[in-house]
């Protein structure tokens, strides 16, 4: 989830006294760095994955599901190997928000071969291996994006109790065990969030209104110990949340890549944001938080809400009078400006920083694209804050830019290289919701890596203004957008340069910028499968992509069965693991029709997830016929590379 450093945490008012400070330094730091790696070149493609999971606790006597708070003891003796044996591990572990969470990564980045794509579920499955080697009876890691009941009560094992006048988050729903005890970051961004904040974070989701759903749907947050914060945070007709927990207790698959130098990871990071709301429609995973079953598909909006660390004067609810600017965003979100210059004609938000910082950067040699990009991301405080940490070499150390960095945890994320390292520029992709089995997380992070190398090798643009890839977010995230929703999408991909048109030429009656409508309205399926005459497709390309390719028999074989897997999903002949969980909870014997996701649901629907993410029980409507792939653990001598360098 971002910089674990080692040391204490500092208090919320020492933390906030020092916010300038950070801020001052992480930019000199940030500039410092920048010229000291702007001009490398010549690293090849690396990329990894990583997987968030969570420990379950079956009780098959009483039929209970809980959330295991033991991530601590698995990963201690997890760090352990790793410590031990550090070049030769296969799987890195490291913690997560929840104290049932882990995340694992490749021990090493996959390369520039096309057989690495051989490689990655065998590797996702030996990580899961790994861990349940440690797990005790009852238990079972799983690849799940939300734990359906989190908050509800008893969820978690051992069970655990709220305190919501004491607590890092003041919950009445999240006991402070649930927070990864392993490490004080993690309550301290907690506490911190809620401090900067003045008041509880709030989340209300849209309630899924069936048959028996109360209407309006108003819970009783009194009976919890509320003393009336929450009673008028919560909307009518919502699922109420209040803590840290709703949001970062969610799971997702992410992906980084190195780029050759800083022009190419621009690139990438400018040309996949139109696909993140795409790649989050197609992965969407959670439709149940809290024990009901919502409106929405997806985690987004639950973890924006989560860390929304925003004062009432920067959301624009009073006027501004202690802090500089209303911020329309969390910092939890999709991104705000492009930087390559493809994209700058389409950054049409307009974007919130500090004109002095700006200036700073611009005054040390900054383009104005990456430097508006900088100046924005810091126009947020330090939640964060190690006393062994304030007082830093500038020339030298990037901690204070890391800060902020990465807590400013957006759909795409710009990773200058760390310093005395290897590594390169690296974009992150942070979209995706998590797949219950390997199979589809391994055909997302090909499916995703093969775009990459579309992109750059036939030079494509997929950039439309940033303020419709917005609306592309918030339309992804509803109950069903596979199937229902369109999406902004380029018309021609294939030119870099589109001819500026004045707004009075632009088609679209909704189009409020000054961009000529460069995109129309396409469906999922038309996206990633084409739309006749209009539109190639993105697996068509990629397709068109490893033809022209010399693939080994088995790789090429792995890769067809993940492309028809996205490809099937796409099109709504296969459901998303939101539509199966869905279906699951509402078919129950013990569903009420009440939007209530029981106990009992619960386990069943977790135990019949568990079996299907081991292959036990198939599932065609999730997954198709296809089994699970034979891939492999080590990489065949097969040499094709897949990595054109700009
Ligand atoms: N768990 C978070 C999510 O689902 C991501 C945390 C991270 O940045 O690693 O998006
Ligand atoms: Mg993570």
């Amino acid at each position: 989830m971002g910089l674990l450093s080692e040391g204490s945490p500092l208090s919320w008012e020492k933390t906030k006294e020092l916010a300038e400070h950070v801020r001052k330094h992480g930019i000199t730091q940030f500039i410092n760095l920048y010229h000291r790696l702007k001009d490398r070149q010549g690293d090849i493609l690396k990329w990894g994955d990583e997987v968030e999971y969570i420990i379950v606790k079956f009780d098959h006597d009483k039929r209970t599901a809980r959330a295991s708070l033991r991530a601590k003891d698995i990963l201690n003796t997890l760090n352990e190997r790793e410590a031990a044996n550090p070049d030769t591990v296969k799987a890195l572990w490291r913690p997560e928000y929840g104290s049932y969470m882990v995340e694992g990564t490749p021990g090493k980045p996959y390369g520039g071969l096309i057989s690495h794509f051989n490689i990655v579920e065998a590797n996702m499955k030996f990580r899961r291996e790994e861990v349940e080697q440690l797990l005790e009876p009852g238990e079972t890691i799983m690849s799940l994006t939300s734990f359906p009941r989190l908050g509800c009560k008893d969820f978690t094992f051992p069970l655990s109790t709220p305190d919501p006048q004491s607590g890092a988050s003041r919950s009445l729903f999240i006991p402070d065990e649930v927070i990864y005890t392993g490490h004080p970051r993690f309550r301290t961004l907690t506490r911190n969030i809620r401090c900067r904040r003045g008041e509880k974070v709030a989340i209300n989701l849209p309630v899924f209104k069936d048959k028996n759903t109360p209407s309006p749907y108003i819970e009783d947050l009194k009976a919890l110990g509320d003393r009336g914060e929450s009673q008028s945070a919560a909307l009518p007709d919502h699922v109420y949340m209040d803590a840290m927990a709703f949001g970062m207790g969610c799971c997702c698959l992410q992906l980084t890549f190195q780029a050759c130098n800083i022009k190419e990871a621009r690139i990438l990071y400018d040309q996949l944001t139109p696909l993140c709301p795409i790649l989050l429609a197609l992965t969407a995973a959670s439709p149940v938080h809290r024990g009901m079953l919502t409106n929405v598909d997806c985690r987004w909006a639950v973890i924006s809400g989560s860390v929304d660390c925003r004062t009432r004067e920067e959301r624009g609810l009073e006027p501004l009078k202690h802090n500089k600017f209303v911020i329309p965003k969390s910092r939890y979100d999709s991104i705000d400006s492009y930087l390559s210059e493809q994209g700058e004609k389409y950054n049409d938000v307009p974007l919130i920083y500090d004109p002095a910082i700006y200036q700073q950067l611009r005054d040390a040699d900054i383009d104005h694209l990456l430097a508006q990009h900088v100046a924005h991301l810091f126009i947020r405080d330090t939640v964060s804050l190690f006393s062994e940490k304030v007082n830093q070499n500038d020339d030298v150390d990037t901690d204070h830019f890391e800060n902020i960095q990465s807590t400013n945890w957006q759909t795409m994320r710009f990773k200058p290289p760390p310093p005395n390292s290897t590594i390169g520029w690296r974009v992150e992709f942070r979209p995706c919701e998590v797949q219950l089995t390997d199979f589809e997380n391994a055909a997302i992070v090909c499916f995703v890596v093969l775009l990459t190398r579309v992109i750059l090798s036939y030079q494509l643009n997929f950039i439309i203004p940033i303020s419709k890839v917005d609306e592309n977010m918030s339309r992804a995230q509803k109950n069903n957008a596979l199937n229902e929703e369109v999406f902004h999408f380029r018309k021609d991909i294939t030119t870099q340069e589109t001819p500026p048109q004045p707004k009075a030429q632009c088609q679209s009656a909704k189009c409020g910028s000054n961009c000529a409508p460069v995109y129309t309205a396409m469906s999922i399926d038309q996206i990633v499968n084409g739309k006749k005459g209009e539109f190639p497709g993105l697996i068509p390309l990629i397709e068109s992509y490893l033809s022209g390719m010399d693939v080994d028999a088995d790789t090429h074989c792995t890769i067809q069965q993940y492309l028809k897997l996205i490809q099937r999903r796409a099109s709504g002949e296969l459901l998303t693991t939101a539509a199966w969980i869905r279906n699951f909870v509402t078919t129950h014997p013990d569903y009420k029709q009440d939007s209530v996701v029981s106990e009992s649901i619960n386990y069943d629907l977790l135990r019949k997830a568990a079996d299907i993410q081991s292959g036990k029980t198939p599932c065609p409507e999730l997954l198709g016929h296809s089994v699970v792939s034979k891939t492999q653990e080590s990489i065949p001598s097969a040499v094709e590379k897949i990595y054109p360098c700009l």
